[in-house]
């Protein structure tokens, strides 16, 4: 019982109890200074994850597997009750949670919060025959021991219905409050979480040796880095200009990110493939597992592209190709139909060392050499050292003619910046030099039934917008530039979003109102000619002469171009005309 000093899952739960009822940002990341403050060193990564209603950071994919269904066994079991009477109480309450305080009884063990964990996780840890059994029997006798109060939670936990409303940010400045009472070592904290997403792990740093602890925080091979993003420039010139009189122009694949982590486990080799997003995607590419198992490196993280390719015509494949191996079923057969290419534009890490801080120029050189010159399907990223702006077009323009999407321009000696949009690489795409500098991501908030043609569609217009703070504001009323594929898929997709009212974080003006809501899910990539002043829209600006480029499955509401970007594009299209 090595827990059982520590804090005991009753406090826990009456801390839930407090995040539950409060929906203010700023009483959240009190309470959970507050909780922190009382943790100790050895349970608070364990905490920080049950608080967020997970075992472990979200890639290492630690899940209890229980579903709903399985739950109310599992209560009926743990109460020695009639399962029809469980599913009757579940249909009047409609949260397993209150389902299980209510039948709980007030005494039992009051156990330790690692004690509660470490059962969690053995359930977890249940595989094979016989182990949905056996996940419901350890289930049920663990919330057989909780207090009313406790059995609420941990019951919400496996169905994922802990839902607090907030993320790994808040604790991030949870943490800084509990070093400093106030906001002021967020930055620091979040330089470090940056680094090493495991935000467990950065909480009981900080809780072991104090904020002096994080600058120790490096990379580690199989724990996603924060991925480093593009600014834009309007023009060729600027970017010479901004970025360095000499930049690197590498070519912008269209395809999906991959940051590829490898390393050894004994004598076994182990690759983990993160998404932009930092989603754990290694199971969907097999084949890039095995091609960046030959890379002879002991440990490492690279960081680069992966763009469906076809060796018979010597062609990349269009994005809506590549997208296909981003599934979770058929992925041998989708690997044999759209291989993959694995472009490689950067080292994070190598034999055990941080490469985080090295000039992006020896980065580079240290990443040719680690890398098999076979030309399979791991390859090397080409570059161009380029200080005149013509040869900046001209390569764009090669790019194109390719098939690639344009040009990523990167600052010759930069450090690695995870986590961070700068100016250190500069995307330059086809449109670049004409009017908006870059396609702008929006959130569709509402659709309109179509008319005349349309009608047969479902959908004839859709409204879209940005973000602006923790709010969406719109930016355009769409009603053309979709082909008659895009209009049906569109339907297809609202029709499955539709809420009855408004969403409270869409700020619409009353004749913008559409006759169908969408919540916050769906995200499009719009192209457009000119940002303009507008007082229809409530973000203040609109797009002329939308287009939808394609549906960005990849990206979260949270992801969708800001009002900041917006309005930094709309000033660069008046410096170019
Ligand atoms: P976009 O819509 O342009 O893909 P984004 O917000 O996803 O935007 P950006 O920061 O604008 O990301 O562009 C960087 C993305 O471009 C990377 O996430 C990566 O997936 C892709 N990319 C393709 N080629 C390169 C390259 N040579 N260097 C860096 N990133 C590249």
């Amino acid at each position: 019982m090595r827990y059982n000093m520590g804090m005991k899952f009753s406090e826990l739960a009456a801390y839930l109890q407090k995040l539950e009822k409060t929906s203010s940002r700023n009483e959240i990341t009190q309470i959970l200074a507050d909780l922190f403050k009382k943790s100790t060193a050895g349970e608070i990564d364990k905490i920080v994850y049950l608080v967020l209603g997970e075992l472990a950071p979200n890639y290492e994919g630690v899940v209890l597997n229980i579903a709903e269904r399985m739950m109310l066994r599992i209560i009926a079991q743990a109460y020695d009750e009639d399962i029809n009477k469980i599913k009757l109480l579940y249909k009047k309450e409609g949260d397993l949670g209150n389902v299980a305080s209510d039948l709980a009884s007030s005494g039992g063990i009051n156990l330790a919060v690692g004690e509660v964990f470490e059962k969690l996780m053995e359930v977890a840890d249940e595989g094979g025959e016989g182990s949905q059994e056996r996940k419901v029997s350890k289930m049920a006798k663990l919330l057989g021991e909780l207090a009313p109060l406790s059995a609420r939670y941990v019951a919400r936990i496996p169905v994922g219905k802990l839902r607090l409303g907030f993320s790994d940010m808040t604790i991030l400045d949870a943490l800084s409050y509990m070093t400093k009472g106030d906001k002021s070592a967020r930055h620091e904290i979040e330089s470090a979480f940056n680094v090493t997403v495991d935000i467990g792990k950065i909480a009981k740093r900080v809780k072991e040796k104090g904020l002096v602890g994080l600058s120790e925080v490096e990379p580690e091979a199989g724990t996603p880095i924060r991925a480093s993003l593009c600014e834009r420039l309007p023009s060729a010139e600027k970017i010479l200009e901004k970025v360095g009189k000499t930049v690197y122009v590498e070519p912008k694949y269209d395809g999906f990110r991959a940051q590829v982590h490898i390393w050894h486990e004994g004598k076994e080799k182990k690759v983990r493939i993160f998404s932009r997003n930092l989603e754990n995607t290694t199971a969907m590419f097999p084949d890039l597992v095995e091609a960046a198992k030959k890379i002879k490196v002991t440990s490492a993280i690279f960081d680069g592209e992966a763009i469906g390719y076809d060796p018979k015509t010597d062609k990349f494949l269009p994005f809506q190709e590549t997208v296909q191996r981003k599934r979770k079923h058929g992925i041998e057969e989708a690997a044999r139909n759209f291989p993959l290419r694995l472009y490689l534009f950067d080292i994070l890490f190598k034999d055990g060392k941080s490469y985080l801080d090295m000039p992006f120029n020896q980065r580079r050189k240290t990443l040719e050499d680690a890398l098999p010159k076979d030309g399979g399907v791991v390859e090397l990223t080409r570059q161009n050292l380029v200080s005149d702006p013509d040869k900046i077009r001209d390569l764009i323009k090669k790019y194109l003619t390719e098939g690639l999407e344009g040009a990523v321009i990167k600052k010759i000696d930069a450090p690695y910046k995870a986590g961070a949009r700068g100016y250190h690489w500069v995307k330059y795409k086809k449109h670049t030099d004409e009017g908006v500098a870059d396609t702008i991501d929006c959130l569709v908030m509402g659709v309109n039934k179509g008319r005349g043609k349309r009608a047969g569609f479902g959908v004839g217009a859709f409204l879209v917008g940005i973000k602006s703070g923790g709010e969406f504001k719109t930016v355009s009323k769409i009603g053309t530039g979709l082909t008659d594929e895009q209009w049906r898929e569109l339907a297809k997709r609202a029709r499955k979003l539709e809420v009855t009212q408004k969403p409270k974080e869409y700020e619409v003006p009353k004749n913008l109102t559409p006759d169908i809501w969408t919540k916050p899910s769906l995200v499009v990539e719009i192209l457009a000619d000119e940002i303009t002043k507008s007082p229809l829209h409530s973000a203040g600006l609109a797009l002329r002469f939308p287009r939808l480029i394609r549906f960005r499955d990849e990206k979260n509401p949270d992801q969708v171009t800001t009002f900041v970007e917006l309005e930094k594009l709309f000033e660069m299209q008046k410096v170019t005309s």
